[in-house]
């Protein structure tokens, strides 16, 4: 937590920001390879609000990887736009951090050095910070460690530490857990609600897994089979702080049934279709 002689940023916590804000406008990716073209998501209209968390879940292939790699500026969309608090997303940008399932440190690097390289590289101060972020985790001492010499759970961890230390307002998350184990990856579920809770990012989170979707986000967002448009919004009206006791409520059920008959519905056509 923040003290008064740091700034939020220092600390890595951004109280009451209302920053992070995303809007999609006619969003279409058409990737064609070898002159066969695949539209991955087609006219997508979505808003995001600042502090929102949502989750993202459909078949394979629907385009969810699509979709947040244009909110990350990896990638051009092929019509439409995106933006963030108002501004085009032109590219990359540090208001923007993404964990994917296999962690991005780099292995030659310590973790402190990991945590430190965005900071460093924007020529900020990095004083305690790092000791700060890994504590945070839940993973303090490691900071001397390389990530090859930590666990897969603490390896995502160090990669949040990672990722708060640029401290983005907008978090990209895909599939983050889903290489984890079962007990690590609840776990993480409830130290992401945690942070999230502290911090007031946006975040928008990829998963196949429907019971993590739905207790972990405000709004569950279920994409159509290929090409990628926004089917259903499944409003999830639990009350906060959440833990994992909420998923055996008869209104966490009813959620996942509810989201579950939509994801069989466009899996199976999927199929049909051949994807
Ligand atoms: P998801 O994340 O839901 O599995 P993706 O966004 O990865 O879906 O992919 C959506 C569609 O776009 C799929 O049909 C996939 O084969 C296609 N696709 C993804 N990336 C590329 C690429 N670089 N070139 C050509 N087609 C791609």
């Amino acid at each position: 937590m923040s003290n008064d002689n740091q700034t939020a940023s220092d600390a890595g916590v951004r109280p009451d920001n209302q920053d992070g804000s995303i809007q999609m406008q006619n969003l279409t990716k058409i990737y064609d390879p070898d002159g066969e073209s695949v539209t991955a998501i087609d006219e997508i209209e979505l808003n995001i609000e600042a502090g929102e968390f949502v989750s993202l879940v459909g078949p394979s292939g629907c385009g969810k990887s699509t979709l947040l790699d244009c909110i990350a500026g990896f990638i051009e969309p092929t019509y439409g736009h995106i933006y963030v608090d108002g501004t085009r997303v032109d590219g990359p940008g540090a208001d923007r951090g993404v964990v994917f399932q296999e962690n991005r440190l780099l292995p030659w690097k310590t973790v402190r050095e990991n945590i430190n390289l965005g900071p460093k590289m924007r020529s900020e101060t990095i004083d305690g910070r790092a000791e700060e972020l890994l504590s945070k985790m839940g993973i303090e001492g490691t900071g001397d460690q390389y990530p090859t010499e930590l666990s897969g759970g603490m390896q995502q961890r160090a990669e949040i530490a990672r990722l708060l230390a640029n401290d983005p307002e907008i978090m990209l998350m895909d599939e983050p857990f889903s290489a984890l184990d079962a007990l690590t990856k609840e776990i993480m579920q409830e130290l992401l609600l945690e942070i999230w809770e502290e911090d007031n990012r946006t975040v928008v989170f990829i998963t196949h897994d429907v019971e993590e979707a739905i207790f972990l986000a405000d709004r569950v967002l279920i994409m159509t089979a290929g090409p990628g448009r926004i089917k259903e919004t499944i409003d999830v009206d639990i009350e906060r702080p959440r833990d994992l006791d909420v998923t055996t409520t008869p209104q966490f059920n009813e959620l996942k049934e509810e989201a579950l008959g939509h994801i069989v519905e466009e899996a199976r056509e999927a199929m049909e279709s051949g994807q």
